[in-house]
């Protein structure tokens, strides 16, 4: 990640929110709201919720609104009958919005493999890219790097152990990084009896101590595979060994991730657990705009655990070493078997140690295509899908 300078401060962002109705889309929008004169929206989209959509599109007025289906457009048009706003369809709207010619910063926040091709795009038309959907780099890192490699075109992670890592780095020298020290809450899920795993309900599951989040990365949280997801994604966005990336359980996620380096200092980034600190980061960078998110009260902060992860109690973050360690299409078929299975457990379809147990299988019993073209990344991730629907499906499961 380069360095560079966004147009001088008086000139107003166009943004893109893709995903506008999501958890970190409605974030993007309250700190949109403490900067009206510094942001222009362009384009909000997203798939389904086209109420909350029309509510948005009513007060940030952008030019043009993606949504995933013609119904919804439809849908969306007898809301809005009076507005004029132009209505896209489907990955090729996603696309539009990522790509306009006045967008400066497309805030990438739909959630899953969906958000890839859109990313891609947005880059290779040079807008900047604030990257929450983690998705993205797990399965198309290396392509999304060689887009960064060919085009003036920039990436800022909003991941808040990304970004704490990305402020971290600041006027560092990359060879003198000797870890990256990922700190993850250790989800609901953390001290229970690994034995009645089994028994977890999907509002168990959804019930994160720290964060409120979507409902996948919420289930992504309490089985680990978030931190799996997101040591792939550190890998890809820092170009550092596996190896030199830790993972730390830390309970109270105040300290959002830290770097050592090669002199023995550590730095971290810390503060109270709240989406809009890395969000607004991304969306102001270089510069760090006042603003009013909560302070931490140090006073109140008394303690600070760390603990090693138990991969033997949450097998997914093991799953995602081994897929960035296997590479070409791997981790895209992990990710894949991840999202298909999370779906079925979230429709109480599969229990929650389905969930490791159908990725492991679909890694084991797929082949791995190397150095893969986004072609084989779309095939690896239809795969894998119907590989775990299928398997879910089996009478044995
Ligand atoms: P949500 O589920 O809350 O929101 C997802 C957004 O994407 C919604 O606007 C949704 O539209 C839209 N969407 C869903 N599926 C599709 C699709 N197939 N095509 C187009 N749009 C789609 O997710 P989050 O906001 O929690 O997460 C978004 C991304 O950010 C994920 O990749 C997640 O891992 C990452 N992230 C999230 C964090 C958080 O705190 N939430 C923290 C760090 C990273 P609709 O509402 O209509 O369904
Ligand atoms: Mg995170």
């Amino acid at each position: 990640m380069s360095d560079f300078t966004f147009p001088s401060s008086e000139t107003p962002r166009g943004l893109a929110v893709l995903g506008a109705t999501g958890s970190i889309g409605t974030q993007t929008l309250e700190v949109v709201r403490l900067f009206p004169d510094r942001f222009d929206v362009r384009a909000l989209t997203c798939d389904g919720n086209v109420e909350l959509l029309a509510e948005q599109v009513r007060e940030f007025r952008p030019e043009m609104v993606a949504v995933g289906a013609q119904e919804r457009a439809d849908e969306f048009r007898t809301l809005l009958p009076n507005v004029d706003v132009e209505v896209s369809v489907g990955q090729d709207g996603l696309c539009a919005a990522a790509t306009r010619s006045d967008v400066d910063v497309v805030m990438a926040a739909v959630v899953g493999f969906a958000g890839l091709v859109p990313v891609l795009e947005a880059l290779r038309a040079e807008n900047t890219v604030a990257l929450a959907n983690k998705e993205t780099m797990v399965v198309g890192g290396t392509l999304v790097n060689d887009v960064l490699d060919h085009h003036d075109a920039h990436l800022l992670p909003v991941d808040s152990e990304h970004s704490a890592i990305f402020q971290c780095l600041a006027g560092e020298s990359e060879r003198t990084v000797e870890n990256l020290i990922l700190t993850a809450s250790g989800g609901p899920f953390r001290t229970r009896d690994a034995n009645t795993f089994d028994d977890i309900t999907v509002e168990e599951a959804l019930d994160h101590p720290n964060w409120s989040m979507g409902a996948k990365i919420t289930i992504d949280s309490a089985t680990m595979m978030n931190k799996g997801l997101e040591v792939i994604e550190a890998q890809r966005l820092f170009d550092v060994d596996v190896e030199q990336i830790q993972v730390l359980v830390h309970p109270q996620s105040i300290v959002h991730s830290m770097v050592a380096f090669a002199d023995g200092a550590v730095k971290a980034e810390l503060g109270v657990p709240d989406m809009k600190v890395p969000i607004q980061y991304a969306l102001s960078y270089p510069a760090r705009w006042p603003a009013p998110h909560e302070r931490l009260d140090w006073a109140e902060l008394t303690r600070l655990d760390f603990e090693r992860p138990d991969t033997g109690k949450f097998p997914c973050l093991r799953l995602a070493y081994d897929a960035l360690d296997a590479g070409g299409t791997a981790p895209a078929i992990l990710n894949a078997a991840n999202e298909a299975a999370v779906g079925l457990f979230l429709n109480e379809q599969i229990s929650f140690l389905g969930i490791p147990r159908l990725i492991e299988q679909t890694l084991g019993r797929m082949s791995v295509v190397e150095s893969p073209a986004l072609d084989d990344l779309v095939a690896a991730d239809e795969e894998a899908r119907r590989r775990v629907e299928e398997r879910a499906a089996a009478p044995s499961n």
